[in-house]
């Protein structure tokens, strides 16, 4: 038991199945480790295709049930877990913060963000309206009506544990649908937690179910789901890689899809921008989690008349910045979630550096009396970024920050499209006109303009091209979990 969570009951070591805490079928286990220090500190079940298949049979008994009761019902149970999960906002504000490595005060605050998904969610369960069509001849109705879209299987990352699982499963409940959830495996306790915060709201029998697996094992838990017809809607949050691999093996039963894949988000500044609000907007998003998000500024663009200014600027803030375990109150930096993730920051700057980019600040992995776990990395900044670098090409997803100069802004945009990728952008102006034609340009699904703290529960997030489609959030993510029925009626 981890010493710093106050209350046992939220510690959660099994699947929920079927309104039960259960081990794995095969009995098997898989430890959690915290990453500040590398130590398993959790066990929870390594689950398989018997477990996945149980969850299934469970989520589509209750289907029937949960879709036939009152959208206020529905709305009811969402806002009673809503309450308890801010109830419970420092405990699981600590536990997301030991599995996860995130500093406290971000642990608190993403469940304060987890939980406005599923207030949002409460709120807008109640107004799925459909349509009344004039009708084209005399003697029809013609009316639309929104119908859940059965089993929902959801499949989460591990780098924001409460809030990628509530965005999903707020709007599935919401809209009538139940779900199947495998959490990331490194993070699956918060996700556990939140289920049994959901049990103690009143959720219904078989409505929402939960396995985990180790890494070995996750595909062998998917792929139930993306074979079942059962399942009819896949939800995902991860990488492009996978996004596609369930793109492709869900189409042998044709299941509606929403794929929130991989960003490269580019974070321009322009001669004209406010330099401060600039340094600022990019601490905020690039900073945040240690740089392990999909939103978060990659490629940072700054036009010649202002680089070096906000270079010097930059680095002052960076260097500054606070590295260590979340058990420290004034970390504002945390360990790495794994040792794939620390490689593959160490591999995008060394390329880096050998094709010309020069480290102003940090550089290298930490280690030292005070930090140390294995998975620490100094914030960085690189000048001399060019396209062709893997730090320009793929996420980083570490807090790295590659800046490239420029000087057109029709080449800069050019080169922030110059990617398969398009989730979130950034830009600073103060020019009125260069805001609207900036913006109008950028290939992606979110934009900031002059602004770094993009996400809300009210507004849509997702992305286009390879970074995936459907929208969470918003009054746009509940259509994500339902379909549209025509009705025409005829003989008036
Ligand atoms: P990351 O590289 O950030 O871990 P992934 O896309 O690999 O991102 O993981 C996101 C989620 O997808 C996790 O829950 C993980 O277990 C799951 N996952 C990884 N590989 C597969 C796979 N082959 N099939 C199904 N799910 C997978």
């Amino acid at each position: 038991m981890p010493p710093d969570i106050h209350r046992p009951a939220l510690l959660r070591e099994h699947n929920f199945i079927a309104q039960q805490w259960r081990v794995a079928a095969s009995g098997r286990v898989y430890t959690v480790s915290d990453p500040a220090t590398g130590l398993d500190f959790a066990e929870v079940p390594d689950s398989g295709a018997d477990d996945a298949r149980a969850a299934v049979d469970a989520a589509h008994a209750a289907f029937p049930g949960w879709r036939a009761r009152t959208a206020r019902e529905r709305a009811q149970f969402l806002k009673r877990w809503h309450a308890l999960i801010i109830a419970h906002q420092e405990e699981l504000g600590r536990l997301i913060s030991r599995e996860q490595g995130k500093p406290q005060h971000e642990g608190r605050g993403e469940v304060l963000y987890a939980a406005s998904y599923v207030e949002w969610f409460a709120e807008e369960a109640t107004r799925t309206y459909g349509d009344l069509i004039p009708e084209p001849v005399r003697g029809k109705k013609l009316m639309v009506v929104k119908e859940p879209v059965g089993v929902v299987a959801a499949i989460t990352p591990w780098n924001f544990p409460a809030a990628m699982i509530a965005r999903k499963i707020a709007p599935a409940l919401a809209a009538g649908c139940t779900v199947v959830a495998k959490p990331a495996e490194d993070t699956p306790l918060t996700s556990l937690a939140l289920v049994r915060l959901a049990e103690e709201a009143g959720i219904p029998h078989g409505v929402l179910n939960i396995v985990t697996a180790s890494r070995a094992n996750a595909p062998a838990v998917v792929d139930v789901w993306l074979a079942d017809p059962r399942v009819r809607k896949i939800t995902f949050t991860g990488s492009t890689a996978v996004g596609k691999h369930l793109a492709r093996e869900s189409a042998g039963t044709l299941k509606k899809l929403s794929l929130e894949l991989g960003g490269n988000a580019p974070f321009i500044v322009f001669d004209d921008a406010d330099l401060d609000a600039a340094v600022e907007g990019l601490m905020a998003s690039k900073f945040r989690n240690g740089g392990q998000t999909c939103v978060c500024p990659n490629r940072v663009y700054v036009q010649d008349g202002v680089h070096d200014a906000f270079v010097g600027k930059l680095v002052a803030r960076v260097a500054a910045l606070r590295v260590g375990p979340a058990s420290e109150p004034d970390s504002q930096i945390g360990p790495m979630i794994n040792a794939r993730a620390i490689e593959k920051i160490e591999r995008h700057v060394a390329d880096a550096v050998a094709n010309g980019a020069r480290v102003v600040t940090g550089g290298t992995r930490l280690r030292d009396s005070q930090r140390d776990g294995p998975h620490y990395y100094a914030p960085t900044v690189l000048v001399g970024a060019q396209a062709a670098m893997e730090c320009s090409c793929e996420e980083t997803f570490g807090p790295v920050v590659p800046v490239t100069r420029f000087h057109d802004e029709a080449d800069v945009v050019r080169e922030a499209n110059a990617t398969p990728f398009g989730l979130a952008s950034y830009f600073y102006s103060r020019d009125i006109a260069r805001v609207w034609r900036v913006a109008d340009q950028l290939e992606c699904g979110i934009v900031g303009i002059n602004e770094g703290a993009l996400a809300a529960e009210s507004a849509p997030f997702g992305g286009v091209k390879e970074s995936g489609y459907g929208r969470e959030g918003s009054r746009y993510g509940l259509d994500d979990y339902m379909h549209t029925k025509y009705l025409c009626q005829g003989q008036l």
